[in-house]
């Protein structure tokens, strides 16, 4: 148990959900590593929700209530890091069965235990098994695969971490993408219509209150907020943070 009082809190439960992650077959080793990363970022923003990261997190809700075909996509981590969020963010846009079990380093097993994890939260999540697979064109080995009527037919993809190549792919295809990444520096980062610099953990949550309060807003609306935003400008922003942080 970590006491509430410990200065770390935070960060530690993180950490524990991980390893328990781990324990379950959710969690990919590789993925300590990655969140690794993101706690060096974390630390230099402030482990905070800067108001950079606010601005991406309302762009993104405008973008995900515009949508046709959302997709959410979870992997490893955010599986053992937020799962009830996703499920949340899922029932406010209306995308309960586009859920997409999507990893980097796929292997069934884990697949089935993420798709386990997501049903406790009453998501019934796709997982592009036998014919309903399809592939990203110019991606190699498995990490191509994708869900026929998930991803690869969706119009808007929100990918809370995510690999660079694959963004970019996904952008060839002419798919819009929001990520959710602590480095601005990331090519995920760079190559996303919309980065919300933020911990998973944070942003999250306040995407699902953002899109609630939101719901009611006519389609023009939304439109000008989605289009009036600007990824590099505030990229550049967040890393301004950074530098100060680091001073
Ligand atoms: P890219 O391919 O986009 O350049 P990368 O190779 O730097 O990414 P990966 O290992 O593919 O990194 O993915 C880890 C990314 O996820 C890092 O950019 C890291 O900052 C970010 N990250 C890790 N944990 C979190 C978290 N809890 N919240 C937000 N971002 C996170």
């Amino acid at each position: 148990m970590i006491p509430h009082s410990h200065p770390r809190y935070y960060s530690l439960s993180e950490r524990h959900a991980l390893e328990t992650g781990m324990r379950k077959g959710i969690t990919h080793v590789q993925g300590l590593l990655a969140h690794g990363r993101g706690e060096a970022f974390d630390y230099l923003i402030g482990e905070r929700t800067t108001n950079e990261a606010r601005k991406a997190i309302r762009a993104a809700a405008a973008e995900l209530l515009l949508a046709e075909r959302p997709v959410i996509s979870v992997n490893g981590n955010v599986a053992a890091l937020c799962p009830g969020a996703v499920a949340d963010l899922a029932k406010a846009i209306g995308a309960k069965t586009r859920v997409e079990v999507n990893l980097f380093y796929r292997s069934e097993r884990r697949v089935r235990a993420i798709a386990a994890e997501l049903k406790k939260f009453g998501i019934i999540a796709l997982t592009a098994g036998g014919k309903n697979m399809a592939r990203i064109p110019g991606l190699q080995s498995k990490r191509a695969i994708v869900e026929k009527g998930g991803i690869f037919s969706s119009d808007v993809v929100l990918v809370p971490l995510e690999d660079g190549d694959r963004t970019e792919a996904l952008r060839r295809m002419g798919k819009r993408m929001i990520a959710i990444d602590l480095n601005p520096l990331s090519r995920t980062a760079q190559r996303a219509n919309i980065s919300i610099v933020d911990n998973i953990t944070r942003a999250m949550p306040l995407l699902v209150m953002e899109v609630k309060r939101m719901r009611a807003w006519k389609k023009a609306r939304l439109s000008r907020l989605a289009r009036s935003f600007d990824n590099k400008r505030n990229l550049k922003a967040s890393l301004l943070i950074i530098r100060r942080g680091v001073r």
